[in-house]
């Protein structure tokens, strides 16, 4: 049986609730969305104040399907390898490598590196194995990229073995070239990773014998003397996929240790690599950004 103290208490909450309830209703009327006056607005036109008009945007004619655009650098169409040359540098395995690479590369006559001596056949580009790598004529800092590549039929292969490659910007930092179509390996090392710093967010691959892309946004690390002002941020779609989405390097590709900023020249060469593999290139363009 319920005690009139008790009712009296219940009676108090409910009181209590519904002056809550009026309090919040009262609340919810008096924020009303307020009604727009265009002809009152209409004198001043305030929304101008937030339009931005320059700089213009250049007009860019894109080209069919991946075709460069026009204000693209060509560096491979098929013919020949004229905007390439042999790597002035090897790469570095560990930053006791990389270092001291760096600080050389600021002292580096680019001018006497030999012709690339990679082939060319059917207009395709061909590593050529065991000759080592090759890298750009010209220096980039921030690039956009576009780069088509075949991995060759072999099922001996696995691994890291299954047609390797990579692209190095700045000849210092890799996105892996790899076949990682039903064959697995480390993921931080199969293709669409930063090697050995992030690890893709999907696996696009299509099968060996059949051509792939890659479109990828390379901003390069940024030094003030000896001191890193911004690090190096890269984004990369395989086929279409985003596969890195702006992620930060750690610093340089290593093989070996964990990598860390050394200070290096702002525009360098940037190369592809050579790890034994036949691995074939078409119709590679680079946008400086
Ligand atoms: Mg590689």
């Amino acid at each position: 049986m319920i005690n009139k103290s008790y009712s009296k208490k219940m009676n108090n909450k409910i009181v209590q609730l519904l002056a809550i309830l009026m309090t919040f209703s009262a609340c919810m009327t008096s924020q009303e969305v307020p009604k727009i006056d265009w002809e009152e607005l209409g004198k001043t036109e305030p929304w101008k104040a937030t339009e931005v008009y320059e700089p213009v945007p250049p007009k860019v004619t894109p080209g069919k399907w991946q075709e460069a655009p026009s204000d693209a650098i060509v560096l491979f169409d098929g013919d020949d390898l004229s905007q390439w040359v042999k790597p002035q540098n090897d790469y570095g395995v560990n930053m006791e490598q990389i270092e001291p690479m760096c600080q050389l590369m600021f002292k580096t006559d680019w001018s006497g590196r030999a012709p690339a001596d990679w082939i060319i056949k059917d207009g395709q580009l061909i590593v050529n194995q065991g000759k080592g790598g090759i890298e750009t004529k010209e220096a980039f800092g921030d690039v956009q990229i576009h780069l088509e590549w075949l991995s060759p039929v072999d099922p001996e292969k696995e691994g890291q073995q299954y047609s390797n490659s990579g692209i190095f910007f700045m000849g210092l930092y890799e996105v892996q070239i790899l076949n990682n179509y039903e064959n697995e390996t480390y993921v931080n090392g199969q293709v669409g990773s930063v090697y050995k710093q992030h690890i893709p967010l999907a696996n696009a691959s299509r099968p060996p014998g059949e051509w792939q892309y890659y479109d990828i946004v390379f901003t390069a690390p940024k030094f003030d003397g000896d001191q890193l002002v911004s690090p190096a941020y890269l984004t990369v779609f395989h086929n279409g996929v985003l596969t890195q989405n702006h992620v930060k390097l750690k610093g340089p590709t290593c093989f070996i240790g964990e990598p860390h900023y050394a200070p290096h020249p702002a525009k360098l060469p940037l190369s592809l690599q050579d790890h034994g593999d036949a691995v074939r290139y078409r119709n590679i363009w680079i946008r400086e950004l």
